[in-house]
Order: C-alpha cells, then sequence, then structure tokens
C-alpha cells in the first residue's frame, strides 16, 4: 500500500531524483517517487567524476566543492545497499603536441588544478596503445556503475514502497495553496526531476532545456590490458572483464532515443586512431542528457505554485552536480533559503510569463 499523505511526490529515479530523495529522507522527510523509465540518461552515463576539463586543462564549473560533497554521498550510499559502484582510476590524457605538454605544465602549477594534474610526463608502455607525445595523468578520478547504484536504490524504494514505476500524469494534478494532490496521494510539495522528459511537463517546459544525445559503444578486447581511462578524441573507460566503453558522442540535433550506426562509426574510427588492438563491438547504448540553454543547473521553486520546484539542467555533470545541488534545494524548500542566482530557475522566469 502505498503511503498517502507524504511530505514530497518525487517524479524521476535518475541521478536527480536520487540525491534528492536521499537528502529529503536524511531530514526526516516522507516522500513517494514516480518513475516509468522513460529517459535514460543516468543509467547509459559513464558515470565519470572528474573536475577537470580535459579539452583546455581548466577546472570544471566548483568540481572541487562538488567532489567533497558528491563522493562521500555516494560512499555513503553504497554501505547501505551493501553494493559496491564506486570505481577509482587515474585518466591519461593523451598529448597531441608539444604545445599540449607545456600547457598541462602550466595548468599543474595552479592551485585549484594541482592536486589533480600529475606534474610528470607520462610515456606510454602499452603496445596496443599508439601515442607520440605521451599523456597527462587525472589523479583521484574514476566512476560510479550508475547502472548498479539505481537498480539498487530502487530496488530499496521498491520495497518500502516508496516506488511507483509508472508515468506521471501531469493531467491528473489537483492543487490547493498548500497541497498537492494527485490521485489518492496527498503531499506538501512535489520536485520533479525528469532530465530531458521535462520538456513534457507543461508545469516546467517554459525553460529552454535543449538536449544533448550521447551515446557510448561497449567494447570486449582481451588484447588492450587498461588499468586506466584514455581520453584522446574519445574516452576509453575500462569496466573489468575485458571490456571498455567508448565515448561519448554530443549531439544537438538527434533528440531519439534510439543507439544509431552514425555514433557507431564515428566512435569507432576514433577509437582506431588510439587503439590497435582487436576488439568486438559488444553493445551500444544511447540517453539524452539534459542540457540547458545557459549550461547551468536549473533548480527551484514554480513561478506561481509554491509547492512545486524542479530540479534538472545538470548536463554532462550530473554525478557530481546532484548530491551537491540536493542539499541546497532542500534548504530552500524547508528553510526559504535563497537559490545561488547562476542556478535558480527564476532567470527563466519572464519566458514563463510571456508565454502565459
Ligand atoms: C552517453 C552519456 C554519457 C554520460 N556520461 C556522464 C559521465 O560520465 N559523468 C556524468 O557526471 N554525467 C554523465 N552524463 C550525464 C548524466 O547522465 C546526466 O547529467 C544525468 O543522468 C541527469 O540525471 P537526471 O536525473 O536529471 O535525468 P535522467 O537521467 O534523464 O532521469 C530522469 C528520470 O525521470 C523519469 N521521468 C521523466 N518523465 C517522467 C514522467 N512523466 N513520469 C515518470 N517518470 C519520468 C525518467 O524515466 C528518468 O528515469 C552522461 C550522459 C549521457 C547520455
Amino acid at each position: 500500500m502505498v503511503n498517502k499523505k507524504v511530505d514530497f511526490i518525487i517524479v524521476g529515479a535518475g541521478l536527480a531524483g536520487l540525491a534528492i530523495s536521499r537528502e529529503l529522507h536524511s531530514r526526516g522527510k516522507s516522500f513517494i517517487t514516480f518513475d516509468n523509465s522513460s529517459q535514460t540518461s543516468s543509467y547509459v552515463a559513464g558515470g565519470i567524476f572528474n573536475p577537470v576539463i580535459l579539452k583546455r586543462f581548466t577546472p570544471a564549473w566548483k568540481a572541487k566543492e562538488q567532489m567533497e560533497i558528491s563522493i562521500p554521498f555516494y560512499a555513503e550510499l553504497e554501505q547501505e545497499l551493501q553494493q559496491e559502484f564506486i570505481h577509482h582510476w587515474d585518466i591519461y590524457r593523451r598529448f597531441y603536441s608539444i604545445e599540449e605538454q607545456n600547457d598541462w605544465f602550466v595548468a599543474a602549477d595552479k592551485p585549484l588544478l594541482a592536486p589533480f594534474l600529475d606534474q610528470k610526463l607520462v610515456k606510454n608502455s602499452n603496445p596496443s596503445v599508439e601515442t607520440d607525445y605521451g599523456f597527462g595523468r587525472v589523479m583521484h578520478t574514476g566512476n560510479i556503475d550508475t547502472e548498479v547504484m539505481l537498480d539498487a536504490y530502487r530496488d530499496q524504494l521498491q520495497k518500502k514502497q516508496q516506488l511507483i514505476a509508472e508515468k506521471f500524469d501531469y493531467d491528473l494534478v489537483k492543487m490547493d495553496s498548500d497541497c498537492i494532490m494527485y490521485r489518492d496521494i496527498h503531499a506538501k510539495h512535489i520536485i520533479f526531476c525528469e532530465g530531458f522528459g521535462v520538456t513534457k511537463n507543461p508545469f516546467f517546459n517554459y525553460f529552454p532545456l535543449h538536449g544533448n544525445k550521447g551515446e557510448y559503444i561497449i567494447i570486449k578486447s582481451p588484447e588492450l590490458k587498461l588499468e586506466f581511462a584514455i581520453k584522446a578524441s574519445v574516452f576509453i573507460m575500462p569496466m573489468g572483464n575485458d571490456l571498455y566503453k567508448v565515448g561519448a558522442t554530443y549531439n544537438n540535433h538527434d533528440k531519439t532515443p534510439e543507439p544509431t550506426s552514425e555514433a557507431r562509426e564515428q566512435l569507432e574510427a576514433s577509437l582506431k586512431q588510439v587503439v590497435n588492438a582487436s576488439y568486438e563491438v559488444v553493445d551500444q547504448v544511447a540517453g539524452i542528457r539534459p542540457t540547458s540553454g545557459d549550461r547551468r543547473p536549473v533548480v527551484g521553486k514554480h513561478p506561481e505554485f509554491d509547492t512545486m520546484y524542479c530540479f534538472n539542467g545538470f548536463g554532462s555533470r550530473g554525478v557530481l552536480i546532484a548530491p551537491y545541488l540536493a542539499p541546497k534545494l532542500a534548504d530552500h524548500i524547508l528553510e526559504d533559503s535563497t537559490l545561488e542566482k547562476e542556478i535558480d530557475i527564476a532567470r527563466f522566469q519572464k519566458r514563463y510569463f510571456k508565454r502565459s
């Protein structure tokens, strides 16, 4: 039986829904989650946590603060769910020129990047990997196996009768000034954590969420023997058992959920520039990253309905951003604290009133 009176309804059990429901639970709040598996971004994600933008050797947005909150958050969840899903490995950034090596040394001297960028140049010792200029090593990185984590978390929610595996139907929402009613559920608040699915949500589809399709191929290569990840024109990530995730693509135009032959060809062509080992493609996955117009998260209250909230816009960095922002959203809802302007959905308010 569903608990019919709850503090929160949460729509979406991806990385965003997981982070905010955990935060609310830790504050003694009750909730019920809806998810119909219509979006796959959190499931197919590489789950990589890496505070450095490896194109330009610059720190990612608030990455150090995010690492300090998010990695302990996942470690605690690992313990609670009795599942291993945090994997630590280094990223080896392949250099393409002497200039790039020099840029790396300059970046590695900067206080924000010094803890993560190894000062020494790494020579290649793997005969299956091609590089003329060696690698720079990024430390304290790794990935969250999001599939293992989300499956285990959803199992837990199901056992506690906190997950309804159905489409949330916006037409059935009824609102009082201080209460949301959805079928037989009465809640004080609702938080939409729908990723790209929010584009179908009549309450929140006014803010610009463009979405960016990403695809990975999964290869098996007993010959490759990589114990670290490589960042070249593609990212090659070890998954164990001779399996590697290779990707991901970035496509702003295609919003279909299925894997494509174009992406597979593009990824294989890039892979062959770095790796000369034989391999077999054993799988391919796709998802839409929820990328906002200004590439910042979109968090906060509906312009008209005080009981309604949005937690979205995590783009290509949901693993680190979601647990970092969940306490801020919870403070905003429960303690009336102010959200930083750059993430507050209020920055798009004009678009809402123009439309209505
Ligand atoms: C190929 C690829 C690789 C990526 N790699 C990384 C990476 O290495 N590191 C990283 O940090 N990020 C990565 N990302 C980005 C990351 O996946 C996203 O930032 C993150 O998953 C967003 O989480 P979310 O919960 O907001 O959205 P989603 O994962 O899209 O979750 C939304 C959930 O809401 C549900 N939903 C939506 N509408 C409804 C409805 N009406 N009723 C019921 N349920 C609904 C969906 O089924 C879904 O489960 C990658 C993304 C892709 C596509």
